[in-house]
C-alpha cells in the first residue's frame, strides 16, 4: 500500500511525546480551538465535519455532523456533549491508547463539538477499569483549565466550556448511548426505549450528543486542515478519514494500528500486525469487535470500510479486529464470546435476558460433551427470538458469534454432538423439551 500519514497516533509515535499540553501545542495543538473561536460561525463547524464525510468510530458509524444537526434548533436551555469513553467491546483498545497517550487531543476534539453545537458543560463517561486513563484525563484538564482552554471564556472568548470526568463502574452495557446517559445520572445503566433519542431527549431529558474517543480525536485535524482533506482519505464518500484497528489473538504484532479506511484485512493482518504467529494459517477473523459476525479467510481481501464489511456480511464496529488459527474450537470461542455477553445482558427485556441463559446452558452442554441432536435447531431459534426483538441493539450483537460460527463451522458443532452420542446412553440424546 502506498505511504500514508497517520492522523490520531501520530503524536504519540514521535519520539519523547509524553501528551502534556507543552507536547501536544508544540505540535500544533489547540491551533483548530484557536481558528474558531468567536471567529467561525459555530454552524459552519457542524457544516464542515458534515463535508468531511466523519462516521462515529465507536460502532454504529452514524455520521457525526448529521448527529449534531439532530439537536433542536435555537434551544435556550442547556444541552450536553457526553464522551463515550466507555470502550469495553472485546478486543477493542484504541481509545484507551488516545486517552492516556495524548488526551489534549480528545479534549480539544470536545471543545470544538462543544463550540460548534453550543455546550457549556461536557462529560467523559470512562470506563471504571480505566484508572490510569481517568487520572490522565483529570491531570490533562487541569492543564488546560490552567491554560484557558477549559472554563469560563475560553481563551478570553464568549465562550465557556467545562469538562468533567466521570467513571463507570463496569458495565459493558454502559457503553450503549442511553445506558451511558442513566449511568451518568446516577440511576442503573440500563438502556431507554428509542425514540425519544439523546439528540431531544438525553441527559437530565436535555438536548444531548454522544460521541465516541476517536470520533472526537479526529476534530483537531479536520479543522485545521479542511473537510476537503479528511473527505479523500480512506474510502469516500462513506468511509473517510482513517480508523483505528486493534489487532490482537494469534498475530505475531498485536496493538492499535492506524490505517486509511478501505485497507483490508490481508493488509492489516499480514503486513501490519506481522501475520499469523506460528505455522498454522488463519482460520477466522472478527473484523469489528466481540458483537461483529465471524469472518473466514476467504474474506481477507475484504476492504475495512463501512459498506464493504456490512456487503460481505459483518460490520467495522468498534474496531477489534480478533485473529484466529487453525485449531482454534470455534464452537468453544463461539462458547467463550456467549458468557462474555451472557453476564453483560442488563436483564432490562426477556429474549435478551432470558434467551442469553439458554445459548449459554446449551452452548455449554454442547461443549462439554453432553450436546442433544435438537440443540443447533434450538441454538438457532433462540437467536432468531432475540436478534431484533430488543430494547437495544445488545440482542443482535450476542447472537452474532453463534449465528456466524453455525455458518461457517457447523460440522464442528455437529462433530461435537455426534461424540456425545457415541458416549451417552440412547434416552439421554432425545429431545427434551423446554429444557436447556
Ligand atoms: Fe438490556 Fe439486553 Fe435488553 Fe439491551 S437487549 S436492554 S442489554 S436486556
Amino acid at each position: 500500500m502506498p505511504p500514508f500519514e497517520k492522523i490520531l497516533l501520530k503524536n504519540m509515535e514521535t519520539p519523547g511525546y509524553t501528551g502534556s499540553l507543552a507536547d501536544y501545542e508544540r505540535g500544533g495543538g489547540y491551533q483548530a480551538l484557536r481558528k474558531v473561536l468567536g471567529k467561525i460561525p459555530p454552524a459552519e463547524i457542524t457544516e464542515t465535519v458534515k463535508k468531511s464525510g466523519l462516521r462515529g468510530r465507536g460502532g454504529a458509524g452514524f455520521p457525526t455532523g448529521v448527529k449534531w444537526g439532530f439537536l433542536p434548533k435555537d434551544y435556550q436551555g442547556p444541552k450536553y456533549l457526553c464522551c463515550n469513553a466507555d470502550e469495553s467491546e472485546p478486543g477493542t483498545f484504541k481509545d484507551r491508547q488516545l486517552i492516556e497517550r495524548d488526551p489534549h487531543q480528545m479534549i480539544e476534539g470536545m471543545l470544538l463539538a462543544c463550540y460548534a453545537i453550543g455546550v457549556e458543560t461536557a462529560y467523559i463517561y470512562i470506563r471504571g477499569e480505566f484508572v490510569l486513563g481517568a487520572q490522565i484525563l483529570e491531570r490533562a484538564l487541569a492543564e488546560a483549565r490552567m491554560a484557558g482552554y477549559v472554563g469560563q471564556n475560553i481563551l478570553g472568548a464568549r465562550t465557556s466550556i467545562n469538562i468533567w470526568v466521570h467513571r463507570g463502574a463496569g458495565a459493558y452495557i454502559c457503553g450503549e448511548e442511553t445506558a451511558l446517559l442513566e449511568s451518568l445520572e446516577g440511576k442503573r445503566g440500563l438502556p431507554r426505549v428509542k425514540p425519544p433519542f439523546p439528540a431531544t431527549h438525553g441527559l437530565y431529558n436535555k438536548p444531548t450528543v454522544v460521541n465516541n474517543v476517536e470520533t472526537l480525536a479526529n476534530l483537531p485535524h479536520i479543522i485545521n486542515r479542511g473537510a476537503e482533506w479528511f473527505a479523500a482519505i480512506g474510502s469516500p464518500p462513506k468511509s473517510s478519514g482513517t480508523r483505528i484497528f486493534c489487532v490482537s489473538g494469534h498475530v505475531k504484532r498485536p496493538g492499535n494500528f492506524e490505517v486509511p479506511m478501505g485497507t483490508t484485512l490481508r493488509e492489516l493482518i499480514f503486513e501490519h500486525a506481522g501475520g499469523m504467529r506460528s505455522d498454522k494459517p488463519l482460520k477466522a477473523i472478527i473484523p469489528g469487535g466481540a458483537s461483529a459476525p465471524f469472518f473466514t479467510p476467504e474474506h481477507l481481501g475484504v476492504k475495512l470500510d463501512f459498506e464493504s464489511v456490512a456487503q460481505a456480511g459483518s460490520m467495522l464496529g468498534s474496531g477489534g479486529v480478533t485473529v484466529m488459527e487453525e485449531g482454534t474450537n470455534m464452537v468453544w470461542a463461539a462458547l467463550r464470546l456467549m458468557e462474555f455477553f451472557y453476564h453483560e445482558s442488563c436483564g432490562k427485556c426477556t429474549p435478551c435476558r432470558e434467551g442469553s441463559s439458554w445459548l449459554v446452558q446449551t452452548m455449554r452442554r454442547i461443549v462439554d460433551g453432553r450436546g442433544r441432536n435438537s440443540d443447533l435447531e434450538t441454538l438457532v431459534e433462540l437467536c432468531q427470538n432475540i436478534a431484533g426483538r430488543t430494547v437495544c441493539a445488545f440482542g443482535d450483537a450476542e447472537v452474532a458469534p453463534i449465528m456466524s460460527t453455525l455458518k461457517y463451522w457447523r460440522h464442528e458443532y455437529e462433530e461435537l454432538i455426534q461424540q456425545a452420542a457415541m458416549s451417552a446412553p440412547a434416552e439421554l440424546m432425545m429431545p427434551v423439551m423446554g429444557k436447556h
